[in-house]
């Protein structure tokens, strides 16, 4: 019955993703159901954005009572569920002002615009540079995929919007090697996902920051991954104080409604875009507005932070008794419950035979396996999945 559907699923979709042979049905707090109702345990949380697990009741009645009442609207008007919600991702971010998209890359393209504007703005020229690093990403769309730093992603795509340098994550030096009277930008992920899961560090960041400050650069953090509570804090740089110019965020930001957004201070959003230079159908709009608004409610309600920063260390202690255990295990890297276990070969085959035994894992790279539960999950969730992981290692 499944293959049928997937047969006809080959036939219809673009052919843009190698999928597992399986239809999801339904979730269940940190389960997720096959249309079969094989159970699997979800280490995935659909790349980082379930948070709260599937099916929690106040958040879906949240969406069915705004779906009764608005959906949708156009930015030409104001609704509430924006109103509010913009000013409860300002009071949790501490950034100023708020831009909605539909999505991380979309997100990532007016943080961009915003950029190139500011700097047009002191000085008329339009041959600024942005630095981005090597191993990001930062989305699909011809902008995103322009700061992305992996080559083959862009390879086919040339050419790719101009005046884009890479440095490398963690080394000062080849970042101020980048730096020229142009640079009006330098953009990185807080903490790397797609790329192989590697956190910027503070010393890193600061330095960053410094050079930012003293040039009129501005920083761009992408915390499309990172954000929303997955490294203990709402955002990754909130660890370290280092504020960004420009903010990125989007993933668990709208628990599974497709939402994002880029902030900005003070001081790029009264120098930056004004009417007519940016826009969306969609962003912002009541429905997905009210899906922000209740996540952040939820968010603080349930103390969902807090329970991050007290399970992650459960989390890293068992994957690094599992690196311990096996030689095949290079390293672990990883910030909260955003985590990578480094192999010595590709770990498509262990993702293969966790889901054989009902567990959900991703890559991050070949050779990475990457750890982004649902904020939500349990010592005994993280047990069941180690255990489910020993076995696929040891087979
Ligand atoms: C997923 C991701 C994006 C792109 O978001 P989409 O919603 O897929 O467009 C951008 N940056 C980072 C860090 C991401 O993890």
């Amino acid at each position: 019955m499944m293959q049928e559907k997937i047969d006809q699923a080959e036939k219809d979709l673009l052919h843009t993703y190698n999928r597992y042979q399986i239809i999801l049905d339904k979730g269940e707090g940190v389960h997720l159901y096959d249309a079969d109702g094989k159970e699997y345990l979800d280490f995935c949380a659909g790349i980082a954005v379930f948070a709260l697990g599937y099916h929690y009741k106040d958040f879906d009645d949240a969406l069915k009572a705004q779906i009764d009442k608005l959906m949708h609207t156009s930015n030409y008007y104001y609704n509430e569920p924006a109103i509010e919600a913009a000013h409860k991702i300002k009071s949790i971010s501490g950034m100023d002002r708020v831009f909605f998209t539909n999505s991380g890359a979309e997100a990532i393209e007016g943080a961009i615009k915003a950029a190139r504007k500011y700097a047009y703005l002191k000085d008329g020229q339009t041959d600024h540079e942005i630095i981005a690093m090597n191993h990001s990403f930062h989305g699909r769309t011809m902008g995103a995929l322009s700061v992305t730093g992996n080559p083959k992603y862009r390879e086919a795509f040339q050419p790719m919007i101009g005046n884009i340098r890479f440095a490398d994550i963690n080394d000062i030096d080849s970042v101020k090697a980048q730096i020229n009277e142009k640079t009006c930008a330098i953009l990185l992920e807080t903490v790397q996902g797609e790329g192989g899961i590697y956190p910027a560090e503070e010393a890193f960041l600061k330095e960053l920051r410094a050079i930012c400050d003293e040039k009129d650069i501005l920083l761009i953090l992408d915390e499309i991954q990172c954000g929303m509570g997955r490294c203990g804090a709402y955002y990754a740089w909130q660890r370290f104080g280092v504020k960004p110019d420009i903010m990125t965020t989007a993933k668990a930001l709208g628990g599974g409604v497709p939402v994002g957004a880029f902030l900005m201070t003070e001081k790029v959003g009264a120098h930056s875009l004004v009417a007519g230079d940016h826009g969306t159908t969609y962003g912002g709009n009541p429905f997905a507005a009210a899906a922000i608004c209740k996540m952040i409610d939820l968010f603080e309600q349930d103390h969902i932070i807090d329970h991050v920063n007290s399970i992650a260390p459960y989390l890293e202690k068992k994957l690094d008794e599992l690196a311990a255990r096996f030689d095949c295990i290079k390293a672990r890297r990883g910030v909260g419950l955003m985590q990578g276990l480094v192999f010595d070969k590709p770990v498509g085959d262990i993702i293969q035979k966790a889901l054989k035994k009902g567990l959900i894992l991703i890559n991050a790279g070949a050779d990475i396996l990457r750890f982004v539960p649902p904020l939500v999950i349990t010592e005994d969730d993280i047990d069941r999945m180690i255990s489910i992981l020993a076995e696929c290692i040891e087979d």
